[in-house]
């Protein structure tokens, strides 16, 4: 056997061993967030390109996610009754998330990590108020607290922003205005959902407008 042979059926047992890991991993991920796959579906994206999605049901206002493992997860329940292009904005904004650049994409998940710490220190401090101990002696608490917090907010908006501006580039505005007033409509939100809502996600006429602004300049050509 040459020894290019020999390279390439170590390349595909590699490949195979990480396809493996990445299917594992992904469906431990989904479990433990309550997200049980149930079935891989494919998607074609604007470009052509295919992609495999791992398919979920729930009756959350979540349709989509991707995981720290370079896929993602979407709700078959929410996609059934949407149009081509909600289904399309939502595909194309969960692969803009999923395609980041992996050092940014793990310090993402890192700085998400922390803002859970943050809420969790949040609380905690909160209880030992409850508990009789004065605001003035949890200061640094609650000061690392706001600090984890707000940063994972900024962090998490941006994030979005870009992805939103790499679905509008995808479908183009008629589409993914349309897609929008079409999220709009569906389902229940609950005084919890909108205020994440508010916190995390631009509004579409703000991606648009920045969308906009940055093709004046010269980013997201033709
Ligand atoms: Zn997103």
């Amino acid at each position: 056997m040459s020894i290019d042979n020999l390279r390439n059926r170590i390349y595909k047992r590699l490949y195979r061993l990480e396809s493996w890991f990445q299917d594992r991993a992904t469906r431990l991920f989904a479990w433990l967030y309550r997200r049980p796959v149930e079935s891989r579906e494919t998607y074609e994206t604007v470009g052509g390109d295919e992609v495999d999605a791992y398919m979920f049901s729930n009756e959350s206002m979540l349709f989509g996610q991707h995981t720290p493992f370079g896929t993602i997860l979407l709700n078959k329940h929410l996609l059934s009754d949407v149009s081509g292009q909600t289904e399309t904005h939502v595909v194309q904004h969960e692969l803009s998330h999923r395609d980041r650049n992996s050092v940014i994409r793990g310090l993402w998940w890192g700085i998400i990590f922390s803002m859970a710490v943050g809420i969790a220190y949040g609380l905690y401090g909160g209880l030992l108020v409850l508990l009789g101990v004065s605001v003035g002696a949890l200061t640094k608490l609650f000061a690392y607290s706001a600090i984890l917090v707000v940063t994972g907010i900024i962090v998490n908006r941006l994030e979005e922003t870009k992805a939103e501006l790499d679905a509008l580039h995808a479908l183009g505005e008629g589409d993914f205005r349309a897609a929008h007033e079409e999220i709009s409509t569906i389902g229940e939100r609950s005084v919890v959902g909108l205020i994440l809502g508010v916190l995390f996600y631009p509004n579409p006429e703000t991606t648009i407008s920045l969308y906009n602004k940055f093709q004046q300049i010269g980013l997201y050509g033709e």
